[in-house]
């Protein structure tokens, strides 16, 4: 009997390769795009038609190929990146099989432009079905251009079995994110169909996700770091309501690889512990840098699959680190939205040709946040603002809400107390008042404004009226009260100095005084906003912020006195609020300079818009 094995042909032996490697358009797209961010791209184009049925066009700006390599690139086991089996073991880039170029060309018709950067000429290749067709030197782009025309030409069975295009898509989408989420130092562009769905400039990764999710990721995740020896971790989770009800948005990188590892998502998953609803999975983006000689890449043909030496370690590193962030920010998370701050400034341009419409704006001329207040001395918070300005009455559409929230005040008083643990005050219970503000846990007002729902720290935000208050004080005339009986304040010899090296200051915002002897001063005049009675101690505490670092930093005396005028004088959180003092609070914080931050740089208000609040009902 004859021999009878013999061995495949190159073309077929190809081919039998590509069943592994390429699996699907998107597997084309994955091992390309790879392939460009090896080369040391800094800008990649993808190009996509009918779901990558006709075109995948991967074109970069890396190192490019010198002609010789242009033809071995599409052997088998052709690869620049390791050359012994030691390599393996170190390996940083993304392929190193060689196989990829091999299969895709054993399975379409593919043209590639390639010129390194020192070359005047390219090298352009035509190879079909493992066949070279064409070969010439040409004219092209520092790079390389790699297009992959009708996939499975010669194998009908393939092409029968691909999905239907949106799902095709959806995977290369998928490939592409991969890719992009965590190469956020290369800008990447997007064509499906001749349509740019996705531009990318290089940034990092909280732009980058938020790039490719959406700015309302911005919102969502919280930053997660941790170091150990034998794992860096970096990244971001998403706060446990913004969970999914797939596992779609678990991203996974190490040394800058996707990777699948279920026992680490599930350490993320442990540390989310009850936080997540039901049958819910959350949403996370995270890079562990690990010894590459402590992992094995190379079990799996498309490598999304890797062994760690150091696992129970690191899922235990992992865990922790989510745990932290997901405790530290668990506060914030309850109340953080979208800030003014936090306001996108840079919206999308209009469609060409958009005529936008005037902006109309409802305002209440009969309200009058003003009305009814008591001008009484040492409730500084009802002190008529000294700049009226108009830009909370853009702000707020008080007039329309107040029918609403009395009826509901009225109706469902009870169940508001017992879920909220609101705060109605006198007015609203006795009289079922028209009520626009409500204070709650005697240190938040919550308002509706037209766009949603307003929450200030009434301490902030009183800092920051009185703050600015007394700062325009300051070299203009200000409001000062004669006191009847002059007051005698002493200090010891120290702080009597730094008494005297502030006075011009403190006359600037309204205190009249001299000294009688070294430590003695005597005051016939204070700031409209102060109690006689408090003079002493307040002049005290100034000299203690004065001498504090926190208020040296600014090495402004001006600034420094202000601010400690207006930390003791702002009114303080467990204080009760009435209605009035409510209203007047945010009427005057919004016509503040800088309205969202107290003079200490703290928040002074969130906002929940109509989708935000939309979204936690969801
Ligand atoms: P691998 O990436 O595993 O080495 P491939 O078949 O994907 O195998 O690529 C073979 C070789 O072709 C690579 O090692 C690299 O030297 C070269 N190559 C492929 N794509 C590019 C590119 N976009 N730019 C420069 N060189 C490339
Ligand atoms: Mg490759």
């Amino acid at each position: 009997m004859s021999d009878i094995i013999h061995l495949l042909p190159d073309s077929v032996a190809n081919q039998i390769a590509a069943g592994e490697v390429v699996q699907r358009p998107a597997s084309a797209v994955k091992e390309l795009l790879e392939n460009a961010i090896d080369a040391g791209a800094k800008q990649i184009k993808l190009i996509i038609k009918d779901a990558g049925r006709t075109l995948i066009q991967v074109i970069d700006d890396g190192c490019g190929m010198s002609d010789t390599d242009a033809r071995l690139c599409f052997e088998r086991h052709a690869t620049s990146k390791i050359r012994s089996a030691q390599d393996l073991f170190v390996i940083r880039t993304m392929g190193f099989r060689g196989e990829a170029l091999a299969s895709i060309a054993a399975v379409a018709q593919v043209e590639l432009k390639t010129k390194m950067r020192d070359n005047e000429l390219g090298t352009s290749i035509v190879i079909e079905g493992s066949e070279i067709k064409e070969q010439s030197v040409c004219r092209c782009n520092n790079g390389t251009s790699i297009a992959v025309k009708n996939l499975f030409f010669n194998i009908p069975a393939r092409r029968s079995f691909l999905k239907s295009n949106s799902i095709e898509l959806k995977h290369i989408e998928e490939e592409f994110f991969r890719v992009a989420l965590i190469h956020t130092d290369v800008a990447f562009s997007f064509y499906s169909n001749d349509k740019l769905i996705y531009q990318l400039e290089s940034s990092n990764l909280h732009q980058r996700i938020t790039g490719l999710f959406g700015n309302n990721y911005k919102q969502r995740l919280h930053p997660v770091e941790e170091q150990t020896e034998q794992v860096k971790i970096r990244g971001y989770v998403c706060k446990p309501e913004f969970s999914k009800k797939t596992r779609g948005e678990q991203y996974m990188f190490v040394n800058n690889r996707f990777i699948k590892n279920f026992y680490f998502n599930n350490a993320i998953e442990k540390a989310y512990a009850d936080l997540l609803p039901e049958k819910t999975y959350p949403s996370f983006f995270i890079n562990m840098e690990v010894d590459s000689s402590r992992i094995d890449v190379n079990i799996h043909p498309t490598k999304t699959e890797v062994k760690f030496l150091d696992e129970v370690i690191i899922y235990a590193v992992l865990r922790a680190a989510v745990k932290r962030t997901l405790g530290q920010y668990s506060l914030a998370t309850e109340f953080e939205f979208d800030t003014v701050e936090g306001m996108d400034l840079n919206p999308a341009p209009a469609p060409k040709g958009y005529i936008p419409p005037a902006p109309t704006i409802t305002v209440n001329t009969n309200f009058n946040p003003f009305e009814n207040t008591s001008y009484k001395k040492a409730t500084a918070y009802s002190e008529p603002p000294y700049d009226k300005g108009n830009k909370w009455e853009n702000f707020f559409e008080i007039s329309n809400e107040k029918a609403e929230v009395s009826t509901y005040t009225v109706e469902s008083n009870m169940e508001q107390e017992t879920l909220f643990e609101t705060e109605t005050t006198e007015s609203d219970t006795t009289t079922h008042n028209t009520s626009t503000t409500i204070q709650v846990l005697n240190r938040y007002i919550v308002s509706t404004i037209s766009s949603g729902l307003l929450v200030v720290d009434q301490q902030r935000a009183h800092e920051r009226i009185l703050y600015e208050r007394f700062i325009s004080h300051s070299g203009k005339e200000c409001i000062s009260q004669q006191i009847m009986f002059p007051i005698q304040c002493s200090f010891s010899a120290a702080d009597a100095e730094i008494i005297s090296e502030i006075m011009p200051e403190l006359k600037d915002m309204g205190f009249e005084m001299n000294p009688l002897g070294n430590t003695v001063f005597v005051i016939t005049a204070i700031p409209a906003e102060i109690n006689d009675g408090e003079v002493q101690n307040m002049l005290d505490e100034m000299v203690e912020d004065y001498k504090n670092s926190l208020m040296q930093k600014f090495n402004d005396k001006e600034q420094s006195i202000a601010l400690s005028m207006a930390k003791q004088l702002a009114v303080k959180k467990g204080t009760k609020l009435k209605q009035e003092e409510m209203q007047n609070i945010i009427a005057q914080l919004f016509s503040c300079k800088i309205p969202n931050t107290s003079p200490f740089g703290k928040k002074t208000m969130i906002i929940m818009k109509d989708n935000d609040l939309t979204e936690k009902f969801k």
